[in-house]
């Protein structure tokens, strides 16, 4: 049955791990008439983009903004770089790395994956051991998702540059930040990236529609002997009509609008202070969580993400029904299960617009629909969070 949520009284709680809730003053940036992208109000928009985007990534190199979903952005990866039957290593973390991984297969890439049980993030030692056996540089690329969206698992980026590093192996390092960037810390350049993955939905408050590669001298060097198919998604195209703050084809103007202002609110408040404030938000959902009793299910506490939890319910109980349970009495959509993870856990998104207030009225959410979907749990979730964050 069809429900009108609009009609429903209070404000929807949009608390999946992206797309996230868009803040009424980008709302309102992207709500202008559309102009001319070829005038000149349209590339100072675009130089103005083009200096402060790169800040959020930590890099000085140049950010390729293409008007397309994540996914998009994880191809342009790929076919800008390399060259037909490639190998690539792929660190199965969950749902997300594996779908990069079909991607790549489908592009004519040959993607070899280490394999997780998804609970745990990349094992820097099995990338290591991996190109070491690797002695003709046949792997051209390590491909990682920083935040695995689908587990709530970070992976440790500057780990795995350090052991490329030890083993002179020359494969790019490509990362996926979706669902981490302008939520978690993340260096493009101190952690020598080479290609980063990147969204507009997750941590950058937007809707869904922009997609981005920051990209390393390196990788733009080896863009130059990739011979896959790459039209659309040609980095040179884009960085040379950049420069006059153009694009080779029309731009998404008023997702532009909307990024121009999530630029300036991310840098008024200070990375630092985002990233601490989604490293709070994020041990209170955990503090609620174990107080609930329920299993987070990212196993290695150094591993945790600060933008969603994912939790384990009890066996012999559907998330799908909980989170249907929720929907339909408090208004609230919660992230699901992905891949074989599907019915097992649900997802908490805590990432983006999000302050105390917001948190507590998702987690007082949830605990309402423990009990309504009676699944086993102690009472005194929202409350341990509330006692977080009231002495913290
Ligand atoms: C959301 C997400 C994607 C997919 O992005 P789309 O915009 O849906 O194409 C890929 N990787 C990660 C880590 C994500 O969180």
């Amino acid at each position: 049955m069809f429900t009108n949520r609009t009609a429903m009284s209070g404000r929807h709680f949009l608390q999946i791990p992206g797309p996230t809730n868009v803040p009424d003053s980008i709302l309102r940036a992207i709500n202008a008439p559309t102009i001319d992208h070829r005038g000149p109000e349209f590339a100072a928009l675009t130089l103005d983009i083009l200096d402060k985007l790169p800040r959020v990534f930590q890099t000085q190199s140049p950010v390729i903004i293409f008007p397309a979903s994540g996914t998009g952005a994880w191809e342009a990866a790929l076919v800008n770089c390399l060259s037909p039957a490639d190998k690539i290593l792929m660190c199965e973390t969950g749902h997300f790395a594996k779908g990069w991984g079909r991607l790549a297969n489908k592009i004519q890439l040959n993607a070899e994956i280490i394999p997780t049980d998804w609970r745990q993030g990349a094992d820097p030692n099995a990338i290591k051991t991996r190109l070491e056996k690797d002695g003709d540089h046949l792997i051209k690329a390590v491909c990682v998702v920083h935040n695995e969206t689908s587990t709530g698992v970070v992976s440790d980026i500057k780990a795995i540059r350090a052991v490329i590093n030890q083993t002179n192996h020359p494969a790019l390092l490509m990362v996926d930040t979706i669902s981490s960037l302008a939520s978690l810390d993340y260096r493009h350049d101190e952690w020598g990236v080479d290609v980063t993955v990147a969204g507009s939905q997750k941590g950058l408050m937007l809707p869904p529609g922009l997609s981005f590669n920051a990209i390393s001298a390196k990788a733009l060097q080896a863009s130059k002997q990739s011979t896959l198919p790459n039209a659309y998604w040609d980095w040179d195209d884009i960085l040379a009509s950049n420069k006059e703050g153009q694009f080779p084809y029309t731009p998404s103007t008023n997702l532009l609008y909307g990024l121009k202002t999530a630029l300036d609110m991310l840098l008024e408040e200070g990375l630092e202070n985002v990233f601490s404030r989604h490293l709070r938000l994020a041990e209170a959902a955990r503090c609620a969580v174990r107080a609930w009793g329920l299993e987070i299910l990212c196993q290695n506490a150094d591993r945790y993400s600060n933008s969603l939890t994912a939790v384990l319910v009890p066996d012999g109980h559907d998330a799908d029904q909980l989170r249907k349970i929720i929907l339909d009495n408090f208004n609230m959509s919660l992230g699901n299960g992905l891949g074989q993870l599907s019915g097992k856990v649900f997802r908490i998104g805590h990432l983006g617009d999000l302050n105390e207030l917001s948190l507590i009225g998702t987690l007082g959410g949830v605990e309402m629909g423990l009990k309504l979907a009676q699944i086993p749990h102690k009472r005194g979730g929202a409350q341990a969070a509330i006692d977080f964050l009231a002495a913290s």
